[in-house]
């Protein structure tokens, strides 16, 4: 080999936040803590408190590759925890609060975290399962004074930071080094972890900041709606470092109230969130004929967005919606931006496109296999399990010997998603559903997630969940459950013929039910799980 004569620089996650702090000191950082007070802070302030709770973690004897835990909110200090962990060399581990205290305690143990940062919210929680967290030796709250807790070796993290000197420079890692732990969810056994280096962590974030990826760059005023527990904040807090973006952290409060006034009082131009989010969004929007000028893009992924989501932010609010898929194992998997072809075609094909779940992203190689391991055609109809690789595809889970997700291949190994999908010649691919999630009526198979996009659709509906219930004759049907504007009663027909052209006739629900409200996940998903089980015991009435 031929070797290229490029200078030996390691992709590290410190270049970024140097960047920032360098070329972008002044552009703001806009933070609202879970007191529901505004910081208002800079990259160049970000920076130099990150190397200073680096020295101090230092001090501590936090070693490179020793796991340091968050369970926190979007706001300034989980940003600067997001660089001075990762800048000596220790792991980032950023636990979802919304989980059950059993799994948290069970996270802590198998990373093996060492110190746990903490919000004030979440001491009842840190106080209930300390005794079980073997590994912990220090609970530091991200508060300016220690509140009253009955946490031993706890401190006030205003106190860590202003009582260390800051690092001079980063230390020069591996590229390859540990930098992040994010666990999935896990709804189905234990969670898994996943490990990503600094290499993986900065490739990952440029595709974020590419036009096709999330259109990330130095002119945008970005609205944080992702929790930053949640797959790294899809990489967002590492993309406004590379690209010098103004960041608002909205903190605790998601409600739409809060989010329209963070986009209407800091020009917000872009943000990134799960669907349910925007759904009420939209909603409040409507009932208090409020607008967002500012807002030009909106990245929607986690679940399926539906297509009643796009057109209404488009033409009544002049907002895009970038739609992408994505996993822990690989934040974003595809990219949400039309290509040049779609760009010159009618509105309605545009929309048709956007509805899925985007297309294939440089980085992330894409395949469909089917039942037998073969490769499924890019047709656009043939549905197959989602396969995926790439240099920042996690290729194993952190200490988890029985590793079934991966596809060893001649040119493998491939991550099995555990999603079924159909893709077009294109790169565009559809989620037809989660494979555990997806309807099996008389052996066909009935997309859980096309029914609720259309049954969103319907007058007055404002949330849908289908699942699949045990059925004598076809072995499971679907039973649609749904959220009505207040104020409203179900009529079942009327729902069902919003559906009805959009889906083959045989999948149409047995039944609707209108709920108060519909379960969802620590991650914001619809929680189909807790609602097959909820509805066990429902008799069809047909
Ligand atoms: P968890 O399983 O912990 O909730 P992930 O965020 O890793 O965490 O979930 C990834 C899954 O979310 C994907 O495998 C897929 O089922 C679903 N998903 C993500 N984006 C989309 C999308 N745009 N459309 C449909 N499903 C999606």
């Amino acid at each position: 080999m031929l070797r290229g004569l490029n200078m030996d620089r390691q992709l590290l996650i410190s270049s970024l936040i140097d960047y920032a702090g360098r070329n972008h000191s002044s552009t703001e950082i806009v933070a609202t803590d879970s007191s529901g007070l505004v910081h208002r802070t800079n990259w160049a302030e970000i920076r130099s408190r990150s190397m200073r709770l680096s020295s101090a973690l230092l001090q501590q004897g936090i070693r490179p590759g020793d796991r340091v835990a968050t369970i926190a909110w979007n706001d300034h200090r989980h940003l600067e925890l997001y660089y001075s962990i990762t800048g000596i060399g220790s792991v980032l581990h950023t636990i979802n609060p919304r989980l059950r205290e059993q799994q948290i305690a069970w996270i802590l143990n198998h990373a093996e975290d060492q110190i746990v940062f903490i919000d004030p919210d979440f001491l009842p929680l840190a106080e209930a399962v300390a005794t079980e967290a073997l590994s912990v030796r220090q609970w530091v709250v991200l508060a300016e004074e220690l509140p009253a807790t009955s946490l031993e070796n706890a401190v006030a993290y205003e106190d860590l930071i202003a009582g260390s000197n800051p690092l001079q420079e980063w230390p020069l890692l591996d590229e390859w080094s540990a930098a992040t732990l994010c666990y999935t969810s896990g709804t189905t056994g234990n969670p898994k972890g996943v490990m990503q280096s600094h290499r993986s962590i900065v490739l990952q974030t440029w595709a974020t900041c590419t036009g096709d990826g999330h259109d990330v760059n130095s002119s945008q005023s970005i609205l944080l709606a992702v929790p930053m527990f949640h797959v790294n904040g899809w990489a967002i807090p590492f993309a406004a470092a590379m690209a010098g973006s103004k960041l608002v952290l909205p903190g605790p409060d998601l409600s739409p109230e809060a989010l329209v006034q963070h986009i209407n009082t800091e020009n917000v131009t872009f943000s990134a969130g799960v669907p349910t989010i925007w759904l009420s969004v939209v909603q409040h929007l409507q009932d208090t004929d409020t607008d967002v000028p500012s807002l030009k893009r909106l990245a929607v992924g986690g679940s399926a967005a539906p297509r009643s989501l796009m057109d209404t932010l488009e033409d009544d609010y002049g907002v895009f919606v970038s739609h992408v898929w994505g996993m822990t194992e690989m934040t974003q998997g595809s990219a949400g931006r039309f290509t040049h072809r779609v760009q010159g075609l009618g509105r309605e094909e545009q929309r048709r496109r956007q509805a899925m779940a985007g297309r294939e992203l440089y980085g992330v190689e894409l395949r469909l296999i089917d039942g037998d391991g073969q490769e499924v055609a890019r047709d656009g109809a043939t549905p197959g399990e989602l396969l995926a690789r790439g240099p920042w595809v996690a290729a194993n889970y952190f200490n988890l010997e029985d590793d079934s997700t991966h596809l060893p291949a001649e040119d493998g190994p491939w991550l099995r998603t555990g999603d079924v999908a159909t893709m077009d010649n294109e790169g565009y691919i559809s989620i037809v559903d989660r494979a555990k999630d997806v309807i099996k009526s008389g052996g066909e198979w009935i997309s859980s997630i096309e029914l609720e996009n259309a049954a969103v659709g319907a007058p007055g509906v404002v949330e849908a969940a289908a699942v699949g219930l045990p059925h004598d004759q076809w072995g499971e049907r679907p039973l649609l459950l749904v959220v009505l504007e207040s104020g409203r009663t179900l009529d079942r027909d009327e729902v069902l013929d919003a559906i009805r052209p959009h889906v083959a006739s045989w999948w149409l629900p047995n039944d609707v039910v209108a709920v108060p409200e519909i379960p969802h996940t620590g991650t914001g998903k619809i929680d189909k799980k807790l609602l097959r089980d909820q509805f066990a015991d429902f008799e069809w009435s047909q």
